[in-house]
């Protein structure tokens, strides 16, 4: 059973930014406005997330470790046509087998904070504990009981960088919330959580990169594409300023990569890619979500339409602005 545990595990939890972005992700589902997330040796050693969300009631803070205990929902396919992040409930299974979690909540109905600690998948008794409101949870040295995994980690500075990638596409399609990342004690975001997206993506890029952010607009049917890219668009040496969302979940896509490196072919022949945030809003039955859930690829029922209508919504500013 514990064996099977830490197998499952490896589906989810591969490295410390994959515990970030599962623990965020629950932070959002519990209507938190505020997340706040600490990071010690790259995530490895510790990572700390506290939110001021709903909080988890007493009498189910020792089940949320459970296998397929999720409040949310049922099918993998539902993924995209449900409200909440989380679906599985896999997560905290999966990160509480392969690591020592504490688990400090308060339900809003409460008047009293819970906590529970797990160590190698096993939950111990529940205490009473001060706690203002929400959840915090702490998840200590990963892969200490996996040490084969622990090993084919990359430098503490590197799965920082990951942790902070995560935090950074979440924080920048989810603005009404206010997002803050510390690393070794040190700030390395802050987002205001005004409800905009400039504002996010200021506190990402610096602020320097609102004089050159260009919005576009497109509604078909079905389908609404929107969002900014940078002016000077000759922005990065990779594509790694392709930020894209379908229904508000960073996805990666080689159709609408290739659509972007199609709208901007001309700066892109400099061997320059421009810095761009896409926005997808699409009826879920219009898409598949076929491959692994953490991953994150989708495929579009409509290819050439989803294609077509980004390709407009671009190359529309870009003629009207002579870039
Ligand atoms: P899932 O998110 O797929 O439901 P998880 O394993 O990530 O599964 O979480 C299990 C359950 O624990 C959630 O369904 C939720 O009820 C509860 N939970 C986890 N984190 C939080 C949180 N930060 N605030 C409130 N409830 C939470
Ligand atoms: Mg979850």
């Amino acid at each position: 059973e514990e064996i099977a545990h830490i197998l499952a595990a490896g589906e989810v939890v591969e490295r410390p930014a994959s515990c970030v972005k599962e623990v965020i992700e629950n932070s959002i589902d519990a209507g938190a406005s505020f997340i706040d997330i600490k990071l010690e040796k790259g995530g490895i050693k510790k990572i700390e997330v506290y939110d001021n969300g709903k909080g988890i009631h007493p009498e189910d803070i020792k089940y949320v470790f459970e296998r397929h205990t999720t409040s949310k929902i049922k099918t993998v396919d539902d993924i995209f046509k449900i409200k909440t992040m989380g679906f599985r409930g896999e997560a905290l299974c999966a990160i509480s087998s392969v690591s020592k979690v504490t688990l400090i909540s308060r339900h809003y109905q409460q008047d009293q904070g819970y906590m529970v600690k797990v160590e190698g998948g096993k939950v111990n008794s529940k205490t009473v504990y001060p706690f203002e409101k929400g959840t915090k949870i702490i998840i200590e040295d990963l892969f200490f009981n996996t040490p084969a995994r622990l090993k084919f980690l990359k430098s503490p500075s590197v799965e920082q960088k990951y942790c902070a990638e995560v935090a950074e596409k979440i924080a920048i399609c989810y603005p009404e919330i206010s997002f803050r990342m510390q690393v070794d004690n040190k700030r390395q975001l802050f987002t205001p959580g005004d409800g905009k997206v400039e504002s996010a993506v200021a506190s990402v890029f610096g602020t320097d990169i609102l004089k050159s952010l260009i919005d576009f607009h497109q509604e078909e049917p079905g389908l609404k594409v929107w969002g900014y890219f940078a002016n000077p668009v000759l922005s990065k040496s990779t594509r790694s300023g392709y930020y894209f969302y379908v229904n508000r979940r960073f996805i990666r896509s080689k159709l609408l990569s290739s659509c972007i490196d199609e709208v901007f072919k001309n700066s892109i022949l400099t061997g320059r890619f421009p810095i761009i945030f896409l926005f997808i809003e699409i009826d879920p039955s219009d898409i598949d979500v076929n491959v692994h859930p953490t991953k994150l690829e989708i495929k579009f029922k409509d290819e050439r339409f989803v294609y077509n209508t980004v390709y407009k919504a671009i190359s529309k500013v870009l003629q009207s602005e002579k870039i």
